[in-house]
């Protein structure tokens, strides 16, 4: 199975993405994860995206994509693929490379704002930097409606788009997911 999960901060792409990889006994590859290990071990291209991370702006695409190319090249023929694409762009420059596609659906957690605000809130104790500061969550809001809400209407109007509706609780949404994706063939 190839799934992308995308959702706004605060969906839960995270915690849906590792039970996800659990359930099909495939990778779990959140971009996400994997700039912020960069960012931890003070790699070259974690010197590089840090200061975008901290602000909770998009680290521009080549970076992005040289992590991902190299996690999808790892993992073969099936993955989670969580927060990625992110941007139009994104999406066409992986479909490009990936010639018959990325993914046999793409998962959309859809939240209202004030869920997602409530939830990050929550979660802030919990310790990501990019939670804590009110300022970068709202960044991080506007950056999802105005650059990945286009994603998600272009995977719908290629009709792979499974939305779930991310409010409820974390185990709901989980086997909501696992419902809707019923009748999907994978690759
Ligand atoms: P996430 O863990 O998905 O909330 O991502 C955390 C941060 O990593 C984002 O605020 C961005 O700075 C960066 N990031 C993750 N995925 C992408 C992506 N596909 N394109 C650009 N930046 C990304």
């Amino acid at each position: 199975m190839r799934l992308i999960l995308l959702g706004a901060p605060g969906a839960g792409k995270g915690t849906q993405a590792a039970a996800l990889a659990e359930y099909f006994g495939v990778p779990h590859i959140s971009s996400g994860a994997r700039l912020r290990r960069h960012v931890a071990d003070g790699t070259k291209l974690g010197r590089k995206v840090a200061h975008y991370l901290e602000r909770g702006e998009l680290v521009p695409d080549d970076l992005v994509m040289a992590v991902v190319d190299e996690a999808l090249a790892r993992a073969g023929t099936g993955y989670i693929l969580e927060g990625f694409p992110r941007t139009m762009s994104q999406a066409r420059a992986a479909e490009a490379r990936h010639g018959g596609g990325l993914a046999d659906a793409v998962v959309f957690l859809d939240l209202p704002d004030d869920v997602a605000r409530q939830r990050i809130a929550q979660r802030m104790a919990a310790g990501r930097p990019d939670d804590r500061d009110r300022e970068v969550v709202e960044r991080r809001l506007r950056t999802f409606h105005a650059e990945t809400r286009p994603v998600v209407d272009y995977y719908r109007d290629r009709g792979l788009l499974v939305t779930v509706d991310a409010s409820q609780p974390l185990d709901t949404v989980t086997a909501a997911i696992l419902t809707a994706l019923a009748g999907i063939t994978p690759h």
